[in-house]
């Protein structure tokens, strides 16, 4: 599977929202470009692009760890795009542990600006299916059994990059 392949077949969760990968993200930085496998961009069924995120994290923490949803200013709309007790490998097979304890639900900020307006970027890390464990439903859609995903986004006001998810999947 590679990037074609996903951007024709996005996993479930992400299918009304992934686009092709926008040139700014690219250039976004080291890691990202090492990380780079399988990455799209997210937008909004309306065609927006510059979108508030909203999930899970600790009082304090940078990254977000539970359910992450791109809301939408132009619509309005609020999406569920990544849910980990649903989605990926152990999602789907009903394995995730997830504990919400301390945790609350909060919009992000930029880090830099404290604006709340980004482009998104979704990292996945595809399963190969060979270790014999797919029926052959499941092996028609094998990119729904991501063994990680992260979200990377870019603040439309400052254009500072920033992680905002890395979720292990698997
Ligand atoms: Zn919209
Ligand atoms: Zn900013």
């Amino acid at each position: 599977m590679d990037t074609q392949y996903f951007l024709n077949n996005p996993p479930n969760c992400l299918k009304p929202y992934a686009i092709a990968l926008p040139d700014k993200f690219r250039n976004a930085d080291e890691e990202f470009r090492v990380r780079n496998t399988i990455a799209f961009g997210v937008r909004c069924s309306c065609g927006n692009s510059a979108l508030s995120i909203k999930g899970t994290k600790e009082e304090g923490a940078s990254l977000f760890f539970g359910c992450l949803y791109i809301q939408c200013p132009k619509c309005s709309q609020n999406n569920l795009i990544f849910d980990p007790s649903k989605n990926g490998y152990d999602g789907e097979f009903h394995q995730f542990k997830i504990d919400y304890e301390g945790a609350k639900q909060e919009l992000h900020r930029c880090s830099r600006c404290q604006g709340e307006n980004f482009e998104l970027a979704v990292l996945l890390e595809p399963e190969n299916g060979e270790d014999g464990i797919f029926d052959e439903n499941q092996k028609a859609r094998l990119q729904d059994f991501f063994n990680s995903i992260a979200f990377y986004a870019i603040c439309t006001n400052c254009s500072n990059g920033e992680w905002i998810s890395s979720v292990e999947c698997a």
